[in-house]
């Protein structure tokens, strides 16, 4: 069911939308060469701690998950998509790396993910993660009432096709509410002026994904979580929680 949020809510998810924000900016600064991913997530703990936040990712269990999830941050390195468990892996030079993370504060949840690269960047890397944030201002952009989610996913596709890029199947982005994940599902690929109207209130996740290759397989990593590339090729994404509003989307992540 699609639960519009009152004013008062969306001023309530933009407390939770920094806490998110905050913990991504930390975790980048703190992100270089040598840094454990492990070592993130504790920087990542620790700015919840201080801002009385629970994690909506620690434990989380989903159908497909064989174990809850261990970590408060997903970090996805090289050709990890997404769900990458913060383990002793080291960030090494010209690493790219996606952090996911979110937060609940008073029941409600903020969900975000940035991309970048450690130390030397490779020019086809440092591409890939600039058409992540490129897709994802193209599917805000699209985010405004009178516009449908397929508008949404449309705007996404297209800055990832054009790029040449493969986009994985079967994942998204999705309402944020007083969970994590709520409906509507906001596929990045489809047609515009299709599926449901946008409309005041609306509070989704936009999140697009792209694997550096045309070829969209991916499997899952011996941890049951980790999806991953079948070819290698590496991966990007970006996400930011939005309200669509009559004034125009407005990102509740934002720092
Ligand atoms: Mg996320
Ligand atoms: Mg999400």
């Amino acid at each position: 069911m699609v639960q519009r949020k009152t004013d008062t809510s969306i001023e309530a998810m933009r407390e939770t939308g920094r806490v998110v924000a905050q913990l991504l900016t930390t975790v980048r600064q703190t992100a270089a060469v040598g840094i454990l991913l492990r070592e993130l997530d504790g920087v990542a703990r620790e700015v919840l701690r201080e801002a009385g936040a629970g994690s909506p990712f620690l434990n989380y269990r989903p159908y497909f998950a064989p174990t809850p999830f261990p970590a408060v941050i997903c970090a996805s390195v090289n050709d990890a998509i997404m769900h990458g468990t913060p383990t002793d892996q080291r960030l090494r030079d010209g690493d790219p790396v996606s952090i996911d993370a979110g937060a609940t504060l008073d029941g409600w949840a903020g969900d975000s993910a940035i991309s970048f690269t450690v130390g030397r960047a490779r020019p086809a890397d440092t591409r890939l993660v600039d058409t992540a944030f490129e897709a994802l201002d193209a599917g805000i952009a699209a985010a405004v009432v009178g516009n449908r989610i397929g508008d949404i996913a449309h705007a996404i596709g297209t800055v990832c096709r054009r790029a040449g890029y493969g986009i994985p199947e079967g994942f998204g982005g999705h309402g944020v509410g007083r969970s994590m994940h709520e409906d509507p599902a906001v596929p990045n690929e489809g047609r515009p002026g299709r599926g449901m109207p946008l409309r005041h209130g609306l509070v989704p996740a936009i999140e697009p994904m792209l694997i550096g290759s045309g070829k969209e397989a991916y499997h899952a990593d011996r941890d049951g979580w980790t999806l991953r590339t079948s070819d290698g090729s590496r991966a990007a994404r970006a996400e930011r929680t939005v309200a669509i509003t009559d004034d125009g989307p407005r990102i509740l992540t934002a720092l």
